[in-house]
């Protein structure tokens, strides 16, 4: 059995989040280990380019950002590796996790920085026109569709929002809602029913997309659960998904209050857990703003928190 490798600080997942904890935890001489997880560099790795983190007047891939992310934290000193928690026990100041299912790690502090992952369909379409017209994120994609047609998908709160949002930029927004109601809250409806650009489709399910190159248009069925369904085709140049996220807190639920999704809840304004020690930084413990400066600074805080919680204590 390997020896348990003691840690002050580990940070769980490679997004801006786990990174920027990673820069000031290291800065602060915690001598920050840092696990890349399942998708090293995080969401913005699968995104294209990236024009809303400031700093970045050109705008910067995503996947560029997060390598500069990655050096930065490195030049500190950070120690980053490879390899996923696949095991988690919370202990204050003694939090036993696991890596790959073999080496264990115990840690006085933990940053989890998991982040969350946007439900797709599950169409094989989606996958085919990943990045050429299909994405997850309208405040990250929607201005390469201005003045052009799009569709967004859902009928919760973000898909209400995502429609006004891209109602201000491009020509014209479908809202495709698969019941014959909205499950947004009742001002959001309100608002998407009064903007002239955005016409909804309820009762209507994206069944595939065509395009030679990029997405030209989609297929739809209106009234799929009766029984003769209608095939309806929408020319668009875009389809933004917004049917939900999966925080990555799935380890951490038995320790960790979460609300009914699954965000792990902090004490507001601080991303502290009700573990001391414990925090939860970006997207696993955002059901909100989901956005990659908003990850960064909340990675920052959880970095200055534990630097403080191992001084107070002396740890
Ligand atoms: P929700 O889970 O609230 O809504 C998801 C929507 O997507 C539902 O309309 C659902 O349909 C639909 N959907 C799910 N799966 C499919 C599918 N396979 N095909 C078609 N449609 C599908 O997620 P949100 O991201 O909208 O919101 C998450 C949380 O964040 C909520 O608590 C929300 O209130 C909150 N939020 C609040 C905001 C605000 O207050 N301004 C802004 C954004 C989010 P159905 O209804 O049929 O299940």
């Amino acid at each position: 059995m390997e020896e348990v490798e003691k840690v002050r600080c580990l940070i769980i997942g490679s997004g801006p989040a786990g990174y920027t904890a990673a820069i000031y935890a290291a800065r602060a001489n915690l001598s920050p280990v840092l696990y890349e997880g399942i998708v090293p560099g995080g969401q913005l790795t699968i995104t294209t380019d990236v024009e809303n983190f400031p700093g970045y007047p050109e705008g910067v891939s995503g996947i560029d950002m997060m390598e500069d992310m990655r050096k930065q934290a490195l030049r500190f000193g950070t120690d980053i590796r490879a390899g996923i928690v696949t095991k988690a026990v919370l202990v204050p100041n003694k939090n036993r996790i696991t890596i790959d299912q073999k080496k264990e790690v115990e840690a006085t502090t933990v940053i989890i920085a998991t982040g969350a992952t946007a439900k797709y369909l599950g169409l094989p379409d989606e996958v085919k026109y990943g990045g050429s017209g299909v994405s997850a994120c309208a405040v990250c994609d929607g201005f390469f569709f201005r003045k052009k047609t799009v569709a967004v998908v859902g009928g919760g709160d973000t898909a209400c929002e995502d429609a006004l949002y891209l109602s201000g930029i491009c020509a014209k927004v479908y809202l495709i809602v698969r019941k014959s109601h909205f499950r947004a809250s009742k001002i959001l409806q309100e608002r998407v029913l009064s903007v002239e650009n955005i016409e909804v489709l309820f009762k209507h399910e994206v069944a595939g997309l065509f395009g030679e190159n990029s997405v030209e248009g989609a297929i739809l069925l209106k009234n799929r659960h009766e029984k003769v369904p209608e095939e309806v085709t929408i020319s668009i140049d875009g389809l933004f998904l917004a049917i939900g996220h999966h925080p990555n807190s799935g380890l951490f639920v038995e320790y960790l209050k979460t609300d009914e999704t699954g965000y792990i809840k902090t004490i507001p304004g601080t991303p502290k857990t009700e573990i001391p020690g414990v925090y939860a930084a970006g997207d696993v413990a955002d059901p909100h703003y989901r956005q990659a400066v908003v990850a960064a600074a909340s990675g920052c805080k959880a970095a200055m928190e534990a630097d403080l919680y191992l001084m107070e204590n002396g740890l």
